[in-house]
């Protein structure tokens, strides 16, 4: 619990949210009211699913969905000891071969992971908490909501009066992910952050973890410069995910020291 504690400390005493503070409606009120835009998401996952089984593409090896089930409950258990608006919650990961996306989260807490891209990778359970934790911590963040609010203000609520009309507009035009480029950049800096805390509370090891940004700097064929999209690249999010968890190890073992 004293690391929970600790994680806690970091993570809402001001490093993380201080430095990228894209979600700063999440407290302000966002476009639309918060379960209205769960539930466009929400609809949106179930959507991916019943596409997945109908096209029997939801994956069937019970080793890997065993793996990643536990993975996920022990990852859900550090969200709910970090943040009690998630103490109740029971998170679910399904996977999807072909999704399409590494991993997406959405609310109701339901992690869609790409069967394909973990089998390619070869994700153990440390890297697979890590993959968990940062989508765990777009949740966290507020970050789906984030997203409908960014499009009510660029098209206006007028021609979007619901969450639901703006997520399928946003989804409906490649222009504007690409105007949203920006915040989404900011947002997977700050999933990384307190996803690391979220990785650090789950107990796994983060050096072993670490290694899923070299896979990932493969599969970005070792260039430099190449635009990621939404990410940075694999070798800077290693860096910044290193850090994290190095400065969350410090803190730790200082409260460790301090007598209680
Ligand atoms: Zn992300």
């Amino acid at each position: 619990m004293k690391t929970c504690i600790a994680v806690v400390l970091l993570l809402f005493g001001g490093i993380c949210f201080a430095q990228n503070a894209p979600h700063a409606g999440r407290q302000t009120g966002e476009a639309y009211p918060e379960s209205e835009a769960a539930a466009a998401w929400r609809a949106l996952a179930a959507g991916y699913v019943r596409k997945a089984l109908k096209d029997q593409r939801l994956d069937q090896d019970r080793s890997l969905n065993a793996r990643v089930d536990a993975v996920m409950a022990a990852v859900g258990a550090a969200v709910a000891a970090i943040d009690p608006r998630y103490s109740n919650s029971t998170w679910k990961a399904i996977l999807i071969e072909d999704f399409g996306y590494g991993a997406a989260a959405f609310p109701g807490e339901t992690i869609l992971v790409d069967a394909s891209f973990v089998r390619k990778l070869q994700v153990n359970d440390d890297e697979l908490a890590l993959i968990l934790s940062h989508e765990a911590a777009h949740l966290v963040a507020g970050h789906a909501a984030a997203k409908l609010s960014f499009m009510a203000e660029f098209l206006g609520k007028k021609k979007l009066p619901t969450a639901r009309t703006a997520l399928l507009e946003f989804l409906a035009k490649d222009d504007y992910a690409a105007a949203y480029r920006p915040t989404a950049r900011l947002q997977e800096r700050e999933a990384d952050r307190i996803g690391a805390g979220i990785f650090f509370a789950a107990g796994y090891d983060g050096q072993v973890a670490l290694r899923v940004f070299d896979k990932l700097a493969l599969l970005e064929g070792g260039e430099t410069e190449r635009d990621p999209g939404w990410h940075d690249l694999a070798t800077a999010r290693k860096q910044a995910v290193s850090e994290a968890l190095a400065e969350l190890q410090r803190f730790h073992a200082g409260r460790q020291r301090t007598p209680q």
